[in-house]
């Protein structure tokens, strides 16, 4: 049946008008609590005060002005992300997916530049997600993202997630030129890549002159209990994705890079209209101050262990719905011995959002500024969602 919006959502039947904090309202009244956070974007929860005030100030001001110009606002937010981060230099798009785009385009251009056009393949993994354009499923790889859209963008080698000895044999060809991996998995089903694989992954990379690309469209942006998730094994890309929380719902996305692996993205190679807008940007600031203070930093570890401690009681108090607990700071996953979208359906009964991924997981991945009562309370509700699932064993 023909719908007014293209059917390619299976949507809840549930219309929220309205947020604040970790809380959304649906349109008959009822208050939900949010554990799926726009799928990781509203880091700061809904209608935070600071944000508000950031993007009203800003569009008393100004809207749009073309990339022809410098803008105030993307100027800040560049300078706030390459003083916290391994990063020279910052493009600004609208989204993850158009992070992707440039990542790839960057990656084959430093290689075309150097005098190796032929290094034109990226490694990617099994269980990826990378956005829906051309580029990003080709990435991906997936029969369900990939069927019926070919012919797909060429040049993408995919490998079996966190196996050091494959990439270790795939490196070896002269035609690849870069590696692309999220450091934990969102859509795959929060699946955390090893420290020894990521390590090892810096290592075979600067081996053999490969550019790294990291996708930290869902575990950045502190959502991990660092800034980005991959500060936790010491090491730095090349080149990185960014979206979702930058923007703390306001879309946004940025591709970081070091200035060697931008080297070949001279004036005209790029663009985007509306990228960098002084509206997402001044908002981008106030999510970056925010979530790049120390003490924020630090909350999101405690609060993420008072999580982790109270899912893993969940889990054995309830072996015949739950398998086990996984993920990282405030990106955590609840492997099911149940159908999992049985639970995240009973959870909406409960007044409870949490989101299906890949792998029979659910996610857990809720605003970084919730309170100690509200994880208590999606525990509690959480129980009951999974009491009810397993009354219907
Ligand atoms: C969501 C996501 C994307 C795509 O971002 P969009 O903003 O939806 O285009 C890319 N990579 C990862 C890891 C994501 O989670």
């Amino acid at each position: 049946m023909i719908t007014s919006i293209l059917p390619i959502y299976n949507r809840a039947p549930l219309t929220f008008v309205s947020g604040s904090g970790s809380w959304l309202v649906e349109a008959d009244g009822r208050r939900f609590l949010d554990f799926g956070a726009g799928i990781a974007v509203n880091v700061l929860g809904h209608a935070h005060p600071e944000l508000v005030v950031a993007l009203m100030e800003q569009a008393n001001k100004l809207w749009h002005v073309s990339n022809l110009y410098h803008i105030e606002p993307q100027q800040k937010l560049a300078d706030l992300l390459v003083e916290h981060t391994f990063s020279d230099t910052v493009f600004f798009s609208n989204s993850g997916t158009e992070a992707c785009e440039l990542a790839v385009k960057m990656a084959r251009k430093y290689h075309y530049d150097k005098g190796a056009p032929d290094r034109t393949d990226i490694i990617t993994f099994e269980g990826s997600f990378h956005g829906r354009s051309a580029a990003g499923i080709a990435a991906a790889g997936s029969e369900k993202m990939t069927k019926g859209f070919g012919p797909l963008l060429p040049g993408f080698v995919h490998l079996p997630f966190d196996d050091h000895d494959a990439l270790a044999e795939a490196v070896k060809s002269a035609t690849v030129g870069a590696i692309m991996v999220e450091p934990v998995q969102g859509e795959g089903g929060i699946r955390a890549l090893s420290d020894a694989c990521l390590k090892g992954m810096r290592d075979l990379c600067d081996e053999h002159g490969i550019l790294m690309i990291l996708d930290e469209v869902q575990c950045g942006v502190a959502r991990t209990g660092k800034l980005f998730a991959h500060e936790w094994s010491g090491i730095t890309p090349d080149i990185m994705m960014v979206a979702k929380g930058i923007g703390g719902g306001f879309p946004l996305g940025a591709v970081l890079a070091t200035q060697n692996a931008a080297s070949g993205m001279t004036a005209g190679t790029h663009g985007s209209t509306y990228g960098g807008n002084p509206l997402a940007c001044a908002v981008g600031c106030k999510v970056m101050e925010i979530v790049s203070e120390s003490a924020f930093i630090d909350d999101v570890n405690r609060k993420a262990d008072l999580l982790r401690q109270k899912l893993e009681s969940l889990v054995i108090g309830n072996p015949m719905v739950f398998d086990s607990v996984r993920g990282s700071g405030l990106m955590l996953g609840l492997k099911c011995k149940a159908t999992n979208t049985d639970i995240v359906q009973a959870g909406y009964a409960k007044n409870l959002l949490t989101v299906p991924a890949a792998d029979n997981v659910i996610r857990l991945i809720p605003p970084l500024n919730i309170s100690d009562n509200e994880i208590d309370e999606a525990v509690i509700r959480l129980e009951k969602a999974a009491t009810q699932v397993a009354l219907t064993f």
